[in-house]
């Protein structure tokens, strides 16, 4: 740890490490990994990203999984007020945006709770920088007017749902669908179901902005079928609406 004038009262900052592309972490985000005493990050950060952490910072992965320990949401908030409280420089690296879905907003109320100082340093998100690199703008004059970010994996414990699918069906403008894999087939039914129209084009984007970036194009009605002869996997951004169109004049990548 680094030595610092006495007092020195430790804070976290909430840190966006964009989607995945280490050039779009943002000249902050970037600082504020030097200055790090301990780093608690995501599974979703790039590789790139986590070669150019301190060496002498603290680096906890919170995302492990396949058999490994997966920290509870609980823990991580415990092991950031416990960092801070021991005066130390703490960054939650979190994929993306740290405040869109990620539990960002959570856990800066959690140390606000405790009277613990919360910075947060906003990303490049992969809502809009994922389909941006697979040459769909979300928004465009002539075709779509709003575009609506909406989770694809809510809690299954929820009674009802969250989410109002009747409206989504009926809205014009984008749907970008985040965290959407695995319940790809509901979601899609669901809007079928309400009357979405089955033409819409739909893309999906994986890994977007990296070099494995991966797009599977379809429509409504075939875009569950397409995704699994494709085997699609998380991370993947879903696009749905008449921009998705673009993407045959704007998606060739070199
Ligand atoms: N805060 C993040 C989102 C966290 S939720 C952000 O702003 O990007 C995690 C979801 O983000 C994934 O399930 C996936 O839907 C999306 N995601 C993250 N990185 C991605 C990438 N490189 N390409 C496509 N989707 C990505």
């Amino acid at each position: 740890m680094k030595k610092r004038t006495k007092g020195f009262e430790g804070r976290v900052f909430l840190v966006g490490a964009g989607p995945g592309d280490p050039e779009l972490l943002t000249k902050k985000a970037e600082r504020i990994i030097k200055e790090a005493d301990v780093i608690l990050y995501d599974q979703l950060i790039g590789s790139e990203i986590i070669k150019s952490f301190p060496a002498g910072a603290e680096l906890i992965d919170v995302g492990k999984h396949a058999g490994l320990h997966k920290f509870e949401q609980d823990e991580i908030t415990q092991m950031l007020i416990e960092h801070a409280r021991e005066g130390k420089i703490v960054v939650r690296l979190k994929g993306g945006d740290p405040y869109l879905f990620g539990r960002g907003g959570e856990e800066a109320e959690a140390l606000a709770a405790e009277g613990i100082g919360v910075e947060v340093v906003p990303g490049v998100t992969s809502a809009i920088a994922a389909p941006a690199c697979a040459g769909i703008p979300v928004t465009h004059r002539e075709c779509a007017s709003m575009v609506t970010f909406i989770t694809g994996h809510e809690d299954p414990t929820k009674e009802k749902s969250a989410l109002d699918w009747n409206l989504l069906a009926k809205m014009s403008g984008t749907l970008v669908v985040l965290m959407g894999v695995k319940g790809i087939e509901r979601n899609v039914n669901a809007l079928l179901r309400r009357g979405k129209n089955p033409e819409t084009p739909v893309a999906l984007v994986e890994r977007g902005t990296t070099d494995e970036q991966k797009v599977t194009i379809g429509v409504l009605r075939n875009i569950v079928q397409l995704a699994e002869a494709a085997g699609v996997k998380p991370p993947a951004v879903m696009v749905i609406g008449d921009v998705v169109r673009l993407h045959e004049t704007l998606g060739r990548r070199k």
